[in-house]
């Protein structure tokens, strides 16, 4: 298997709020493009960061989306969730919510209310997964994954584990149905443990350093919170944990369509934007309560 190598390390960004809630660093598109990191579109990640208590939820208002999907990894503290289709729930520590925005729909994100009433350290990240051009008009739909419902791997020589959240990991499975391949895993090593992890050479591949740090095919180091990118041109690389890590690896297969993109809609040409923003000013992502 040929090795993969990397395109580049990037350090998180100055962070910036989206509301209130989520004081985030982006690394997707801000490392790159969209086009180069089809199909993930937009990644940003709440570093650990300590909101104090308030009894008035911290988050994001009622807002749109339509033709991708977006995930939500929460790796501290609590989310509350609620969109016109119906979905809904709370986003734990260690949970996921994958929400297939498709034709629409509105949601709102905020601090779940108890967690904001002692505040504490908060850290997450949100994905969003481009849709094919055939199912960006299908149902919106809502998955919530439990921590209890992903495969867990243990790594061999007690080196750590991988939990698979979406796509599969030597044949086990994680539980998020996805409307083309993406692997989306959280890689725990224990400090001085090394693995090696493969992909088909033109999947998008990268990792994001949640906690600990770590040195990548034995040259690049990888501090905390750090963004890194792998080249096309190869299967697999090492990590190796400098300390306790934990690691989120995306890898997916490029979707190659035309991307037409303006704030919360990702669609493919100009005239489906125009269309998007139409259909929301019309009401027809249905309705939510403030
Ligand atoms: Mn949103």
């Amino acid at each position: 298997m040929k090795s993969r190598s990397i395109e580049k390390v990037t350090r998180p960004a100055t962070p910036h709020f989206v509301g209130d809630g989520f004081r985030v660093h982006n690394f997707i598109p801000g490392t790159s493009t969209m086009q180069r990191m089809d199909p993930f579109i937009m990644m940003d990640y709440n570093s650990k960061f300590i909101f104090p208590p308030t009894d008035k939820p911290k988050g994001v208002g009622v807002h749109p989306h339509r033709g991708f999907e977006t995930v939500t990894i929460a790796y501290r503290g609590r989310v509350e969730h609620a969109d016109s289709s119906g979905g809904g729930g709370v986003i734990g520590e260690g949970d996921v919510q994958w929400m297939t925005a498709a034709s629409g729909v509105l949601h709102k994100e905020f601090h779940e209310t108890e967690w904001s009433k002692k505040g504490g350290e908060f850290q997450m990240v949100q994905l969003w997964v481009n849709l094919p051009a055939k199912d960006k008009m299908s149902t919106p739909g809502y998955q919530a994954i439990t921590k209890s419902q992903m495969a867990k791997v243990d790594l061999p020589d007690n080196a750590g584990e991988v939990e698979v959240i979406a796509g599969d990991y030597q044949g086990n499975k994680g539980p998020a149905s996805t409307f083309s391949p993406v692997h989306l895993y959280n890689v725990r090593l224990k400090k001085g443990a090394k693995t090696n992890l493969a992909f088909p050479a033109h999947y998008t591949t990268a990792m994001l350093m949640i906690e600990g740090d770590a040195k990548v095919n034995d040259t690049a180091e990888a501090p905390q919170d750090h963004f890194v990118m792998f080249s096309d041109d190869g299967e697999s690389f090492s990590i190796e944990a400098l300390t306790d890590t934990v690691i989120l690896i995306l890898s997916g297969e490029p979707l190659k369509e035309p991307i037409a993109s303006h704030g919360p809609f990702v669609m493919n040409t100009k005239e489906e934007l125009v269309e998007a923003f139409q259909d929301f000013n019309m009401g027809k992502f249905g309705y939510l309560e403030d």
